[in-house]
C-alpha cells in the first residue's frame, strides 16, 4: 500500500558543499541510516576531517580536475579508517586512482587497515579492482560485473547510474529511496506502544516485504507484524538526482529526460546562459535554460542549479533566473 504524495521528512539530508564558482560537490546523508554518500571529487576541505571520516561512498562523474581534486584530501584523512571506501566512476577511473596512489611512497602502511574498493563503469561492464593498504596500495583486480542498474542496492535505497557524454564519458546518478515509512505517533499512543530502536526494526521488517505473522520484540513484548503495520504511513520514497559537465546534446538530453523524471530534486550545472549557447556546445556544457528544460520536461519539484562557469561571478542571479525561468515555462 504505497501512497503517492511527498514525504512528510525527507530521508536523505543534502548538503551542497561549495559555492556556485567553486567546485561541484554534494554530500548526502541518509537519516536513520549511517550511509553517507558524496557526489563528486572537487575540493571538500569545506567539508572538515570529521565529516569526511562518515563518507561510505564516492560516486564521480568524471575525473576533469575540477571533479577529482579532493582524492588526496579523502586519502589522507581515511588511510586510518577501518571501514572501507568504495568509489565508483567513468571509465577511466581506475588509472586515475592507481596514477594517485603511485604519487607517493608507502613503506610504512602495512599496518593500516584502509580498503579502496573503485568501480569504473562503462555502457556494457563494471570494472572493480582493490587497492589495500596493507598491500601498499598495488592493485587486486577482480572479477569484471555485466553493468546493470541499480549499482548499488542497499536496505532501504539504491544508486542508479548513465553514461552521458562531455566529450569524454561522464555519469549522471540518481539516489532513490525504495519507499518512505514514517510512524503516526497518535496511533503509537492509542496502540498503548512506547517509541524505540524496535521502530527501525519494524521499518526493516516493512521493506524486505516479511509477513504478517513474522513476531517483533517491541519493549520486551512480542508483537506480529501485521498488527504494527497501521501505525506507519508507507508513502513513495524520495529521489534526487545528480548532474554535471554534460554536452548539450539531443541524445543526452533525452536520456535525461528520462534518467531524472519525477525527481524531488535535481541537482545540476547550468555553466553558461542561453546567450553562450554555441559556447556551451563547443566547451561540453549544459546552459541555466536547457537545465530548467530538462527539469520541466523531467517533471522534478525542485531544481538546484550548480557549477557556474567564473564569467558569471558578478552575475550568479542571471543563471539562477533563466533556470527558473525554463523551468516555469515562461523562456
Ligand atoms: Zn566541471
Ligand atoms: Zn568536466
Amino acid at each position: 500500500m504505497i501512497y503517492n504524495y511527498t514525504p512528510m521528512k525527507p530521508t536523505f539530508h543534502v548538503e551542497i558543499v561549495n559555492n556556485h564558482f567553486e567546485d561541484p560537490v554534494l554530500y548526502v546523508r541518509a537519516m536513520y541510516q549511517k550511509t553517507v554518500f558524496l557526489f563528486d571529487l572537487g575540493n571538500i576541505d569545506a567539508l572538515g576531517p570529521g565529516k569526511i571520516n562518515t563518507i561510505s561512498s564516492i560516486f564521480v562523474t568524471h575525473m576533469h580536475i575540477d571533479h577529482f581534486i579532493g582524492f588526496d584530501t579523502v586519502l589522507r584523512y581515511l588511510l586510518k579508517r577501518d571501514l572501507p571506501l568504495q568509489m565508483y566512476g567513468p571509465e577511466g577511473i581506475i588509472n586515475c586512482v592507481e596514477g594517485k596512489l603511485k604519487g607517493y611512497t608507502w613503506n610504512l602502511i602495512k599496518d593500516y587497515p584502509f580498503k579502496l574498493e573503485v568501480f569504473e563503469i562503462s555502457e556494457y561492464n563494471i570494472k572493480h579492482v582493490s587497492f589495500y593498504a596493507s598491500e601498499s596500495f598495488i592493485p587486486i583486480i577482480r572479477q569484471n560485473i555485466t553493468f546493470k542498474n541499480p549499482i548499488v542496492q542497499e536496505n532501504a535505497f539504491k544508486i542508479n547510474t548513465i553514461v552521458l557524454s562531455h566529450q569524454i564519458p561522464v555519469l549522471a546518478y540518481s539516489l532513490e529511496e525504495d519507499m518512505h515509512i514514517n510512524i503516526n505517533k497518535a496511533k503509537l499512543i492509542d496502540k498503548g506502544l512506547e517509541v524505540g530502536p524496535w521502530l527501525n526494526t519494524l521499518k526493516s521488517m516493512i521493506r524486505q516485504g516479511l509477513p504478517n505473522d513474522t513476531v517483533l520484540d517491541v519493549n520486551d513484548k512480542q508483537c506480529y507484524l501485521g498488527d504494527l503495520i497501521d501505525i506507519c504511513i508507507i508513502t513513495r520514497g524520495q529521489k534526487i538526482c545528480y548532474v554535471m559537465d554534460v554536452s548539450p546534446t539531443e541524445y543526452n538530453i533525452r536520456l535525461l529526460k528520462e534518467f531524472v523524471s519525477g525527481a524531488d530534486v535535481l541537482y545540476c550545472e547550468a555553466f553558461f546562459s542561453d546567450e553562450e549557447s554555441e559556447r556551451a556546445k563547443d566547451r561540453n556544457h549544459l546552459t541555466a535554460r536547457i537545465a530548467g528544460q530538462i527539469a520541466r520536461e523531467a517533471g522534478v519539484k525542485t531544481l538546484k542549479v550548480m557549477h557556474f562557469s567564473q564569467k558569471y561571478k558578478s552575475n550568479p542571479d542571471l543563471l539562477i533566473k533563466e533556470a527558473e525561468d525554463a523551468f516555469k515555462g515562461i523562456l
